[in-house]
């Protein structure tokens, strides 16, 4: 019997059946049937605290019992002014305010529109457009969607639907490159703004990984680079951190590893511990301060119905004490650790003819073959190693729960490096 339920992302000719879980513990999650696998991506990158953490748990199951849901128009309550004041002590030094929203895409949507109306009552209507990288992704809703890679990302399909906007090409500089090595990264960036910044509102960048767009990892100067532009330029610089936030780089945001504060920040896939969609868009005074005034103008006209969720506002605050009581960058230093013994140090999987390239960045781990043919069949590979692996286009990658054991983290490691090397 064939299913109801439309899956993302998928060829419907050819998708095999979808396994069914039934349940999870830790970094496993466990299929109909009593098979369990290894989460080797923690489904999506969201449930950082792996399957059922007990504490998680029991914070949704408290707050159920109080109050599950009332709306943020004219009302507020305990955990999302909590969580509010926990973001703003835990994000860089300067991001005071906090709007609540239901996903990242969402989320991304209100950085958006925060960045064009402030410019509107700064009296500059014409910064109406975004400047966006290659390889970007930041999400599915359409205008998200003009905001990612416009030809090699997956929305290509769209283009005559979408509004345009700007594009930098991808930084090419690697994590650990020297200040100079950025300076053509840079300078792309400036001839753009120097040629459009007129009608640019924001920069939109994932500080450090480029992720769905392919993992493409840089250094932290060139975000301070971008912070300079940005300044230089009157343009607003906005930090997309849902995938990267909340330990991801190997700090708690990667705009720590740069000492940058962006105008607007975006939270969301660890926000909540994966346990409920929710996300978060952080701004600054200066942003912030520009629609107080008595116009019709000065209302930032948004309002999902379940921005500030008191379930998903609840679960985030456990979420961010699990983190911090149990020293999870402590976890992710030793993740990493193990993630670049398995790949880069024995240099066999670099030296493979398939392989472009191989990358390590916190708790993230990617190995770029140069065809999408060659990574046909590893999730199947994967399963029998008991590790579910969902590799996409060029990109075979890792992104674990960060409870995830170091026999757990070798095991993801070395199923990826066995379908090469095998
Ligand atoms: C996943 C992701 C989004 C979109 O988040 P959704 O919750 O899926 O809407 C946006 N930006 C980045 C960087 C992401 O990784």
């Amino acid at each position: 019997m064939t299913s109801p339920v439309w899956h993302p992302y998928a060829h419907l000719a050819t998708q095999p059946t979808a396994p069914k879980v039934v349940g999870g513990a830790g970094p496993r999650f466990t299929l109909e049937g009593g098979e369990q696998l290894l989460d080797a991506t923690c489904s999506w990158w969201c449930m950082i605290h792996g399957y059922a953490h007990p504490r998680l748990v029991t914070a949704i199951k408290e707050q159920a019992d109080t109050l599950c849901h009332v709306m943020l128009g004219g009302l507020i309550h305990d955990p999302a002014e909590r969580l509010a004041r926990e973001l703003v002590r835990v994000t860089p030094p300067g991001l005071n305010h906090v709007f609540f929203s239901d996903s990242g895409s969402v989320g991304m949507e209100v950085a958006m529109k925060m960045a064009v109306q402030y410019h509107r009552l700064m009296g500059k209507p014409d910064k109406a457009r975004m400047l966006s990288l290659m390889k970007a992704y930041h999400g599915d809703t359409a205008g998200c969607m003009a905001v990612c890679d416009p030809e090699e990302g997956m929305h290509s399909l769209f283009s005559g639907y979408l509004p345009r906007h700007h594009f930098a090409p991808a930084p090419t500089a690697t994590f650990d490159a020297e200040y100079d090595a950025v300076a053509s990264d840079l300078a792309a960036l400036r001839a753009i703004l120097e040629q459009h910044h007129d009608e640019i509102a924001a920069l939109l960048m994932e500080p450090l990984l480029q992720a769905a767009g392919g993992l493409n990892m840089t250094s932290p100067h060139y975000l301070r680079g971008a912070r300079e532009l940005c300044d230089e330029f009157d343009v607003l610089l906005v930090f997309d951190e849902v995938a990267t936030g909340f330990g991801r780089t190997g700090r708690l945001f990667a705009a720590d590893h740069a000492q940058v504060t962006p105008d607007i920040m975006v939270l969301s896939k660890g926000l909540t511990g994966g346990y409920l969609g929710h996300a978060a868009t952080l701004a600054t005074d200066r942003v912030h301060d520009a629609f107080i005034g008595d116009t019709p103008q000065h209302a930032f006209m948004h309002g999902p119905t379940f921005m500030g969720n008191p379930l998903a506002c609840r679960v985030a605050l456990e979420s961010l004490a699990v983190f911090e009581e149990e020293d999870y960058l402590e976890k992710i230093t030793d993740l990493s650790r193990v993630l670049r013994e398995e790949l880069l140090v024995d240099q066999g999987l670099l030296a493979h003819p398939q392989v472009r390239d191989v990358r390590v960045l916190g708790a993230t781990a990617a190995i770029e073959v140069e065809d999408s043919v060659s990574l046909r069949g590893v999730a199947e590979h994967a399963r029998a190693h008991g590790v579910w692996l969902r590799p996409f286009g060029r990109w075979l990658y890792t992104m674990p729960a960060y409870i995830t054991p170091e026999a757990d983290m070798r095991l993801i490691a070395s199923t990826m490096k066995k379908w090469f090397l095998r």
